[in-house]
C-alpha cells in the first residue's frame, strides 16, 4: 500500500506505520527518523537539522524534500510505503504531489490519526525510544513498559526519552503542528484522498485502514 499517516506528534503514526509494514512488506518512510539518523551520523545534513529538531521547530522544506525526492526512487518503495511525518505543511504536500506525478505514483490515500489533546499530551511525555539506531522500538513507560526498566525488550540498549520530548519542546511541536500541519487534512479532503480514524487504539486503526483499501 501507498499510504500518508497523518496526525498530531504522539497519535501513533511511527506505531502503525510498523504494524502496516508486516502486513505487506511495504516500508515505513520516517522522515524524523531519518533525520535523527543523520544528526547521530554528524553529517551536512544532521548539523543543518539539529537545532530546528531539538526546538521542536520544522527542518526547512528544501531539505526535506531534497531527501524524500532520493528516497522514493528506492527499489523497496515499489512493495509500497508508509510516509510518516511527511509532508508536514502544505508546500511540502504540493510538491510531493507534482513529484509523485512525475514518478507515476498513485498513493491509495492520506489517513488521519485523530487523538484528543489530552491523551497525546499523556503519550508524548512517557514516551520511551531505544537508543539503537537500527532498532528505534516504541515504549510508554505507561501502556507499553519494557520488560526491564529502561532496557529494551528487543535488543537491549538502554531506552531514551528523546531530546524534543521536554515539556517546552513539547508544547512548541503540537502548536507548530496545528499552524502548519493540521490544514494538510483540508489539503487531502480536497483532493479526495481522506480517511479519517479514531486514534485511540492502534489497532482498529490498522484494521480501519485495511478494511478502506480493499
Ligand atoms: P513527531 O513525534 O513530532 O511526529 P518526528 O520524529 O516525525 O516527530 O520528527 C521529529 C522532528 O524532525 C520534527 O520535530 C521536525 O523538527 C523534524 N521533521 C520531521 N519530519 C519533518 C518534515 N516533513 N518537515 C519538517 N521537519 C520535519
Ligand atoms: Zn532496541
Amino acid at each position: 500500500m501507498k499510504l500518508i499517516l497523518l496526525g498530531a506528534p504522539g497519535a501513533g503514526k511511527g506505531t502503525v506505520a510498523k504494524m502496516l509494514t508486516e502486513l505487506d512488506g511495504s516500508v515505513q518512510i520516517s522522515t524524523g527518523d531519518i533525520l535523527r539518523g543523520a544528526v547521530k551520523a554528524g553529517t551536512d545534513l544532521g548539523k543543518e537539522a539539529k537545532g530546528y529538531m531539538d526546538a521542536g521547530d520544522l527542518v526547512p522544506d528544501a531539505l526535506i524534500m531534497g531527501i524524500m525526492g532520493e528516497r522514493l526512487q528506492e527499489d523497496d518503495c515499489k512493495q509500497g510505503f508508509l510516509l510518516d511525518g511527511f509532508p508536514r505543511t502544505i508546500p511540502q504536500a504540493e510538491e510531493l504531489k507534482t513529484l509523485l506525478a512525475d514518478l507515476g505514483i498513485t498513493l491509495d490515500m492520506a489517513v488521519s490519526l485523530d487523538v484528543p489533546r489530552d491523551v497525546i499530551l499523556d503519550r508524548l511525555t512517557t514516551r520511551r525510544t531505544c537508543s539503537n539506531s537500527e532498532c528505534q522500538a516504541i515504549y510508554n513507560t505507561k501502556s507499553n513498559p519494557t520488560k526491564v526498566e529502561g532496557v529494551c525488550d528487543k535488543c537491549g540498549s538502554p531506552t531514551i526519552q528523546r531530546d524534543d520530548e521536554t515539556e517546552e519542546a513539547i508544547s512548541n511541536r503540537l502548536e507548530t503542528y496545528n499552524e502548519k500541519t493540521a490544514p494538510l487534512v483540508g489539503f487531502y479532503e480536497k483532493e479526495g484522498m481522506l480517511l479519517s480514524v479514531n486514534a485511540t487504539s492502534s489497532d482498529a486503526v490498522v484494521s480501519a485502514i485495511q478494511e478502506a483499501i480493499k
